[in-house]
């Protein structure tokens, strides 16, 4: 039995699916994949794409193509492999489970470095308010005259900002990663 490769990869990979399998974020609009740059030129809807700037558009398959600069022919093959669907009926049991798991791993790594990410950037701006604060407090109580009893909050941020500067470059660093 023959089977229609293009009309098989359209029915069981979708966009989004795409986008997130070759590391990308699978919104609406992001930046584009093809041309690179900060704009969301990028549009995703339903199972097709389009680039508002100048990659055209088109479907599961011309994103592949276009984005791995490949023949129609060896596009198919790639997704056929790089998603398990095994049309082209070249790859035993065996190795489609163990390529099943290798992606489902794959997945699981991506949703951890996400996560860590989130939580990266989540303590970079508790750290940031930290200081902000201690900053304020170390203008906002200084005392006027050398002869003045000095603020407990300006004594504070004394004792703590170089302290927590650390700690902001530290996370600054962690999240850079
Ligand atoms: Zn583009």
């Amino acid at each position: 039995m023959k089977i229609d490769a293009v009309q098989e990869i359209k029915s069981r990979v979708s966009m989004r699916e795409a986008l997130e399998h070759y590391g990308f974020l699978a919104s609406r609009r992001i930046p584009c994949p093809l041309h690179g740059g900060k704009d969301t030129n990028f549009e995703v809807k339903g199972n097709t794409w389009r680039c508002y700037s100048h990659c055209g558009s088109g479907d599961v398959i011309s994103f592949v193509q276009k984005y791995y600069n490949l023949s129609f022919q060896e596009t198919l093959k790639k997704i056929d492999n790089d998603f398990c669907l095994n049309i082209y009926g070249e790859r035993s049991f065996e190795e489609l489970r163990r390529a099943h798991y290798q992606q489902l791993a794959l997945q699981a790594k991506r949703e951890r470095e996400k996560q860590e990410k989130e939580e990266a950037e989540k303590q970079y701006w508790k750290e940031f308010d930290e200081y902000r604060r201690l900053e304020n407090n170390l203008k906002a109580y200084a005392p006027s005259s050398p002869e003045e009893e000095p603020h407990p909050l300006y004594v504070e941020s004394l004792q703590k900002i170089e302290f927590q500067k650390y700690l902001l470059e530290c996370a600054n660093i962690r999240r850079q990663k």
